[in-house]
Protein backbone atom coordinates (compact mmCIF):
# COMPACT_ATOMS: atom_id res chain seq x y z
CA UNK A 1 0.00 0.00 0.00
CA UNK A 2 1.76 2.97 -1.22
CA UNK A 3 0.39 6.40 -1.08
CA UNK A 4 -3.45 6.26 -0.65
CA UNK A 5 -4.68 8.46 2.22
CA UNK A 6 -1.04 8.55 3.53
CA UNK A 7 0.99 11.07 1.26
CA UNK A 8 1.47 14.82 1.16
CA UNK A 9 -1.33 16.86 0.21
CA UNK A 10 -1.47 20.05 -1.93
CA UNK A 11 -2.66 23.44 -0.75
CA UNK A 12 -5.57 23.28 -2.95
CA UNK A 13 -6.62 19.83 -1.11
CA UNK A 14 -6.86 21.25 2.40
CA UNK A 15 -9.15 23.76 4.38
CA UNK A 16 -8.96 26.75 6.40
CA UNK A 17 -7.04 25.19 9.14
CA UNK A 18 -4.65 23.96 7.19
CA UNK A 19 -5.37 20.10 7.33
CA UNK A 20 -6.13 18.05 4.45
CA UNK A 21 -10.09 17.57 3.85
CA UNK A 22 -9.45 13.80 3.58
CA UNK A 23 -7.75 14.47 7.31
CA UNK A 24 -10.83 15.06 8.46
CA UNK A 25 -12.61 12.23 6.75
CA UNK A 26 -10.65 9.40 6.96
CA UNK A 27 -7.10 9.80 7.84
CA UNK A 28 -6.99 10.68 11.57
CA UNK A 29 -9.84 7.89 12.45
CA UNK A 30 -7.77 5.59 10.31
CA UNK A 31 -4.51 6.17 12.17
CA UNK A 32 -6.58 5.70 15.54
CA UNK A 33 -7.44 2.29 14.14
CA UNK A 34 -4.50 1.17 12.99
CA UNK A 35 -2.95 1.80 16.41
CA UNK A 36 -5.65 -0.05 17.59
CA UNK A 37 -7.33 3.23 19.68
CA UNK A 38 -4.02 3.32 21.55
CA UNK A 39 -1.27 5.70 22.45
CA UNK A 40 1.41 4.38 20.98
CA UNK A 41 4.19 5.77 23.19
CA UNK A 42 2.56 4.77 27.06
CA UNK A 43 -0.48 2.18 25.43
CA UNK A 44 -3.35 3.69 27.16
CA UNK A 45 -6.62 2.53 25.34
CA UNK A 46 -9.28 5.38 24.11
CA UNK A 47 -12.18 5.22 22.10
CA UNK A 48 -13.26 8.42 20.50
CA UNK A 49 -17.12 9.03 22.15
CA UNK A 50 -17.12 6.24 24.60
CA UNK A 51 -15.55 8.16 27.61
CA UNK A 52 -18.04 10.93 27.96
CA UNK A 53 -15.96 14.44 27.40
CA UNK A 54 -12.72 12.73 27.93
CA UNK A 55 -11.59 13.41 31.61
CA UNK A 56 -11.50 10.25 32.79
CA UNK A 57 -10.67 6.93 30.89
CA UNK A 58 -10.22 3.43 32.05
CA UNK A 59 -7.18 1.91 32.28
CA UNK A 60 -5.99 -1.64 30.76
CA UNK A 61 -2.84 -4.05 31.58
CA UNK A 62 -0.99 -2.68 28.50
CA UNK A 63 -1.08 0.65 29.87
CA UNK A 64 2.32 1.78 31.32
CA UNK A 65 2.74 5.42 32.41
CA UNK A 66 2.01 7.51 35.05
CA UNK A 67 -0.34 8.81 37.61
CA UNK A 68 -2.95 11.54 37.33
CA UNK A 69 -4.99 8.29 37.66
CA UNK A 70 -8.20 7.38 39.98
CA UNK A 71 -8.73 4.01 41.56
CA UNK A 72 -12.42 3.32 41.30
CA UNK A 73 -13.75 0.38 43.28
CA UNK A 74 -17.00 -1.44 42.32
CA UNK A 75 -17.38 1.40 39.79
CA UNK A 76 -17.12 4.18 43.45
CA UNK A 77 -13.77 6.56 43.10
CA UNK A 78 -11.98 5.96 46.14
CA UNK A 79 -8.79 7.64 45.34
CA UNK A 80 -7.17 10.25 42.96
CA UNK A 81 -3.93 9.96 42.55
CA UNK A 82 -2.49 13.73 41.22
CA UNK A 83 0.88 13.25 40.36
CA UNK A 84 2.87 11.89 36.67
CA UNK A 85 5.53 11.07 37.75
CA UNK A 86 5.15 7.32 39.11
CA UNK A 87 4.29 4.28 37.16
CA UNK A 88 0.84 2.78 37.50
CA UNK A 89 1.33 -1.40 37.21
CA UNK A 90 -2.30 -1.59 36.19
CA UNK A 91 -1.72 -5.14 35.44
CA UNK A 92 -0.52 -6.06 38.94
CA UNK A 93 -3.18 -4.03 40.73
CA UNK A 94 -6.20 -6.03 38.55
CA UNK A 95 -4.64 -9.12 39.23
CA UNK A 96 -4.44 -8.78 43.43
CA UNK A 97 -7.63 -6.01 43.28
CA UNK A 98 -10.44 -7.68 41.12
CA UNK A 99 -13.21 -4.75 42.27
CA UNK A 100 -10.77 -2.19 41.14
CA UNK A 101 -10.92 -0.27 38.19
CA UNK A 102 -7.93 2.42 36.87
CA UNK A 103 -8.89 5.44 35.49
CA UNK A 104 -6.69 7.83 33.92
CA UNK A 105 -7.03 11.64 33.65
CA UNK A 106 -7.27 13.52 30.25
CA UNK A 107 -5.59 10.78 27.88
CA UNK A 108 -8.19 11.61 24.80
CA UNK A 109 -6.51 9.76 22.00
CA UNK A 110 -4.69 12.69 19.48
CA UNK A 111 -3.35 11.94 16.43
CA UNK A 112 0.54 13.92 16.09
CA UNK A 113 1.96 15.21 13.19
CA UNK A 114 5.56 14.02 14.15
CA UNK A 115 7.63 16.98 11.80
CA UNK A 116 4.59 19.83 12.21
CA UNK A 117 3.80 19.67 9.06
CA UNK A 118 -0.12 19.31 8.67
CA UNK A 119 -0.10 18.41 5.21
CA UNK A 120 2.50 15.44 5.25
CA UNK A 121 0.07 12.70 5.96
CA UNK A 122 2.75 10.12 5.45
CA UNK A 123 2.30 7.07 7.66
CA UNK A 124 5.55 7.71 9.19
CA UNK A 125 4.50 10.79 10.30
CA UNK A 126 1.15 10.52 12.12
CA UNK A 127 1.33 9.02 15.20
CA UNK A 128 -1.60 8.34 17.43
CA UNK A 129 -0.87 9.81 20.80
CA UNK A 130 -2.48 10.40 24.16
CA UNK A 131 -2.98 14.01 25.23
CA UNK A 132 -0.69 13.29 27.77
CA UNK A 133 2.48 11.76 25.66
CA UNK A 134 1.74 14.40 22.94
CA UNK A 135 2.40 16.67 24.97
CA UNK A 136 5.51 15.17 26.22
CA UNK A 137 7.14 15.03 23.00
CA UNK A 138 6.11 18.08 21.48
CA UNK A 139 8.97 20.18 20.89
CA UNK A 140 11.53 17.29 22.22
CA UNK A 141 10.92 15.02 19.03
CA UNK A 142 12.15 16.50 15.59
CA UNK A 143 12.51 14.22 13.17
CA UNK A 144 15.50 16.63 11.17
CA UNK A 145 18.02 16.41 14.30
CA UNK A 146 20.19 14.31 13.83
CA UNK A 147 20.09 12.15 17.15
CA UNK A 148 22.80 10.09 18.13
CA UNK A 149 21.72 8.01 20.59
CA UNK A 150 19.17 5.19 20.88
CA UNK A 151 15.56 5.90 19.56
CA UNK A 152 12.54 5.40 21.94
CA UNK A 153 11.02 1.52 21.03
CA UNK A 154 7.62 3.27 19.69
CA UNK A 155 9.36 6.09 17.92
CA UNK A 156 11.77 3.92 15.99
CA UNK A 157 8.86 2.43 13.12
CA UNK A 158 8.31 6.36 12.85
CA UNK A 159 11.68 7.80 12.49
CA UNK A 160 12.97 4.96 10.21
CA UNK A 161 10.13 5.49 8.11
CA UNK A 162 11.47 9.55 7.26
CA UNK A 163 14.75 8.26 7.13
CA UNK A 164 14.47 6.25 4.18
CA UNK A 165 12.83 8.67 2.61
CA UNK A 166 14.83 11.71 3.49
CA UNK A 167 18.41 9.67 3.19
CA UNK A 168 17.62 7.26 0.56
CA UNK A 169 14.28 8.62 -1.58
CA UNK A 170 12.48 6.20 -0.48
CA UNK A 171 8.78 5.58 0.53
CA UNK A 172 8.49 2.54 2.37
CA UNK A 173 5.54 0.89 3.63
CA UNK A 174 4.97 0.48 6.97
CA UNK A 175 5.66 -3.41 7.41
CA UNK A 176 8.62 -2.66 5.13
CA UNK A 177 10.23 -0.23 7.14
CA UNK A 178 10.13 -2.51 10.14
CA UNK A 179 11.38 -5.11 7.95
CA UNK A 180 14.92 -3.24 7.34
CA UNK A 181 14.59 -1.43 10.85
CA UNK A 182 17.80 -1.89 11.83
CA UNK A 183 19.60 -0.97 8.58
CA UNK A 184 17.60 2.28 8.16
CA UNK A 185 18.53 3.42 11.98
CA UNK A 186 21.96 2.51 11.21
CA UNK A 187 21.71 5.32 7.88
CA UNK A 188 21.41 8.36 10.66
CA UNK A 189 24.47 7.07 12.77
CA UNK A 190 26.49 7.17 9.22
CA UNK A 191 25.38 10.31 8.48
ZN1 LIG B 1 0.13 8.15 25.99
ZN1 LIG C 1 -3.99 3.93 31.06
Amino acid sequence: MHGGVFRVYEADECGADGYPFAWHETIKHDVRALALNRCVRCGHPYRVGEHGNGEWSPCDNLCHHGGNVRWLRDGIPVSVEGHDCSWVDVAAVYDHEPAVTIEARWRILTVHHLDGDKRNCRWWNLAALCQRCHLAIQGKVQMARVWPWEHSEWFRPYVAGYYAWAYLGEDLTRDETIGRLDELLDLERAA
